[in-house]
């Protein structure tokens, strides 16, 4: 796929505030700092659609894109930023729970993990959630530029192992680096197959 157009809809702190759509919808979510900021710009092609920002947890809103006037590119929240109280938390979990629940279209997280970090209870919690939700996911593992290959596949594989412990297929997951541009191509035919699958080849080829 390539992206023509990206186009920004609405940042919103509520899940009822969200357009109402028929396209498909695809979410990106990670710890803050993840690196979903870079991710999202790399996938699109711009260096300013998405915030970068060197302060974790700045995002707080759900920022709401349409690709190509065929599918929208959603940018939730980042979770787990220390810095925050119990209350903003409490808040943050239920936007979650209400946007992964609550959208028809929804068609696949993509949650970020960065390569570097061991195995983090907050993303397990946050990944069985959508297990119980069934909300369909997939992995995105970040920075792998700050590794060497063999460092990052072993991280890739302690993860897989660890969600083994409760998930009996691994998830589908892709590399990426914002610095290398790895990762743009794989996420996107994935996300061009999924449309495909749903909408029909004739839709996306309009
Ligand atoms: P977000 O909070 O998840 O949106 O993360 P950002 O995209 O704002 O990135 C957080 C920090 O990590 C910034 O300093 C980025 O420049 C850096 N960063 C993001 N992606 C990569 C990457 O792929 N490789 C490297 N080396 N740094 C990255």
């Amino acid at each position: 796929m390539i992206i023509h157009t990206a186009t920004f809809e609405g940042s919103f702190t509520q899940v009822s505030k969200l357009p109402e759509t028929s396209l498909p919808e695809y979410a990106f979510v990670g710890r803050s700092n993840v690196g979903k900021s870079s991710l999202i710009n790399l996938l699109t092609s711009n260096k300013k659609l998405a915030k970068v920002s060197g302060t974790p947890g700045k995002t707080q809103c759900i920022n709401y894109f349409l690709i190509n006037g065929k599918w929208h590119l959603v940018d939730l929240p980042g979770y787990g930023y220390a810095r925050v109280s119990q209350k903003k938390r409490a808040e943050w979990a239920s936007l979650y729970k209400q946007y992964l629940t609550k959208r028809p279209h929804l068609v696949n997280v993509f949650v970020l993990i960065d390569v570097r970090i061991p195995p983090q209870k907050i993303d397990l919690e946050f990944i069985n959630n959508l297990g119980e939700w069934q909300i369909p996911f997939s992995l995105v593992f970040t920075k792998t530029d700050k590794l060497k290959e063999n460092a990052c596949q072993k991280n890739i594989q302690l993860f897989l192992n660890t969600l083994s412990e409760t998930w009996e297929m691994p998830p589908p997951y892709f590399l990426s680096s914002a610095v290398n541009q790895v990762g743009k191509t794989e996420i996107l035919a994935y996300i061009d197959q999924c449309n495909a699958e749903l909408m029909g080849e004739d839709f996306l080829n309009s």
